[in-house]
């Protein structure tokens, strides 16, 4: 089936072009049965082969600056990738490159030295226990069945939706402490360096920012959240030498996670666009600091390409943020 004019017809009709921007967040070399919505390497591969035949790719802070300059070509999209794991640099970019596609990296920044997110330190030590169960009584987590991959799977997603709206620093302590208390160790080489950050920036790759410590910003007082949106942008515009201007909000649901004001500080900040984590394509009445993202999950190259086509067909919601 050829895909590229019926995805051109779609998100380009009238004078409303569409956005698709694909989110992603890590790619595994190999299939990883604890990380099941991550497509590993190989799929990754057809995924890129697909988008870069057809549609036009760019930058998201190129994209979007077309979309309100009422340039954006039809049939335009993004490759995003959010948080800055290590396998975005050693599988993901390999990738890209082959097939001449530009992607934008969402940066957390404190991670950038050898950290580690706090949900990856509960999916690392379930990963790594050697016993039938996790006991985390002692953080009034309860205790949990890690005997079988469907039980360690069942058991990440527990501790992680128990934990994801405590109040940040809480979250970040408990988990660490966690992994800790389990034996896993401190550097465990998950997330990109400094260098490979400036390698991607130097391949022709957008370095994008994602805050700090990536916290849920509705979760911090408004002067930590500034903090955090302005410190993420300034250390890697120190590193790179160049001005970042795409953001994209840690976990990123317009309903849970964010408010008005933290617009407006994106934008005081000099961000001109920033990507959500809700569903759905950009048009230029998109609010420029609320792009959401699709990505089909579907594994079959087919699916997938069916499912892009019916999200450019489907009305957008508009958020409603609390001020
Ligand atoms: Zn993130």
């Amino acid at each position: 089936m050829l895909w590229k004019p019926l995805l051109r017809l779609l998100s380009g009709h009238g004078t409303q072009p569409r956005l698709q921007v694909f989110i992603f967040h890590r790619i595994p070399n190999r299939a990883d049965e604890l990380l099941p919505g991550e497509p590993c390497a190989k799929q990754f591969d057809w995924m890129v082969s697909f988008i870069s035949r057809n549609y036009k790719v760019m930058t998201f802070g190129e994209a979007t600056s077309r979309l309100r300059s009422g340039t954006l070509p039809p049939a335009s999209a993004c490759i995003t990738f959010d948080d800055g794991y290590l396998d975005n640099a050693t599988v993901a970019y390999p990738i890209l490159k082959k097939y001449g596609a530009p992607a934008t990296f969402f940066i957390a920044t404190s991670f950038t030295g050898g950290g580690r997110m706090w949900n990856d330190n509960i999916i690392e030590t379930v990963r790594h226990i050697g016993t039938d169960t996790l006991d985390l009584e002692r953080f009034g987590l309860g205790t949990h069945p890690t005997g079988t991959t469907a039980e360690r799977k069942q058991t990440i997603q527990n501790i992680l939706q128990s934990l994801k709206y405590r109040p940040h620093a809480e979250r970040q302590i408990t988990a660490a402490e966690i992994a800790r208390s389990s034996g896993l160790s401190d550097h465990p080489n998950l997330m990109m360096s400094r260098q490979d950050i400036r390698m991607l920036a130097e391949g022709g790759m957008e370095i994008g920012a994602h805050t700090h410590t990536h916290p849920i910003l509705l979760s911090l007082p408004d002067e930590e959240a500034e903090y955090e949106i302005v410190h993420g942008k300034a250390e890697l515009e120190a590193l790179l030498d160049q001005p970042v201007v795409s953001f994209a909000y840690p976990n990123g649901n317009t309903r849970t996670d964010m408010r008005q004001v933290h617009l407006r500080m994106i934008e005081k900040a000099g961000f001109q666009a920033a990507a959500t984590t809700d569903w759905g394509v950009a048009t230029a009445n998109t609010d420029p600091y609320l792009i959401p993202r699709f990505t089909p999950w579907d594994r079959t190259p087919n699916r997938f390409a069916l499912r892009c086509a019916l999200s450019l067909t489907k009305p957008q919601a508009v958020p409603v943020l609390a001020p």
